[in-house]
């Protein structure tokens, strides 16, 4: 093998684990942002849970209010009862107190509804929190992980960036420079091998001229189709 194909060989091969490292790190965002939103499933869910349970405090609290507001009308026909001379309006008042209290004890009776329903509720208000504690500990735990995952990641970007240039000393900056914009611009496969006279770069049958070439290992073949850099398999 040319000495300049092993040394780029070298080279490619932790250029490689340098592209795999910057694709991991490019991912976790999205990482990230797909655990938000399993957070805020979670919250959504214990919303869901809770709504009903508030809203029987609202209509619970309202129906107070009416209870409230049928007794001081009560009190008040007591006290124009209590004015009155006339035997017709006391009998209208005594109807109208009736009226009334009838309907303190329906307004009562719904309220006693709500608070069953509210009471029945509870076990699955607390279900639902259980789960929604569970979810947000998993979720965090996994936000965690990315963090560190994050740390080892960007650890071993430096190192790699450290480490390049030992990889490049001897390699003709020309060569280097076509290696480099081959790179970048073939998916990370700059050097592939010929197996049975196909480039494993494009996967086109190579030329008799060229295998030849590449068999010679006299100097760099690219392959005709793709350009990239052509070399036998050891
Ligand atoms: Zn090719």
């Amino acid at each position: 093998m040319l000495p300049s194909i092993k040394k780029l060989l070298t080279l490619q091969d932790r250029d490689q684990k340098m592209k795999a490292v910057l694709t991991e790190i490019a991912a976790l965002p999205r990482e990230k942002a797909a655990r938000d939103r399993e957070l805020k499933a979670a919250d959504d869910r214990l919303e869901a849970a809770r709504s009903r349970q508030r809203e029987i405090e609202v209509e619970r609290k309202k129906r107070e209010v009416e209870v409230k507001a049928k007794q001081d009308q009560i009190a008040r026909y007591k006290n124009q009862q209590l004015e009155t001379r006339k035997n017709e309006e006391f009998s209208a008042l005594k109807h109208e107190i009736e009226g009334a209290e009838k309907a303190i004890i329906e307004i009562e009776d719904s309220e006693l509804v709500l608070m069953e329903e509210a009471e029945a509720l509870k076990p699955n208000l607390l279900a639902a929190k259980e789960a929604h504690t569970a979810e947000k500990k998993k979720v965090e735990s996994h936000m965690a992980s990315l963090d560190s995952r994050r740390e080892n990641l960007t650890a071993r970007q430096k190192e790699l960036e450290s480490e390049r240039s030992g990889f490049t000393e001897g390699i003709e900056e020309d060569l280097l420079d076509h290696y480099n914009r081959l790179f970048k611009s073939k998916g990370g496969m700059a050097l592939v091998t010929v197996e049975h006279e196909v480039c494993t770069g494009c996967h086109m049958k190579v030329n008799t001229q060229t295998i030849l070439e590449v068999k010679a290992e006299k100097e760099i073949v690219g392959c005709p189709q793709c350009g990239r850099i052509l070399f036998e398999p050891q």
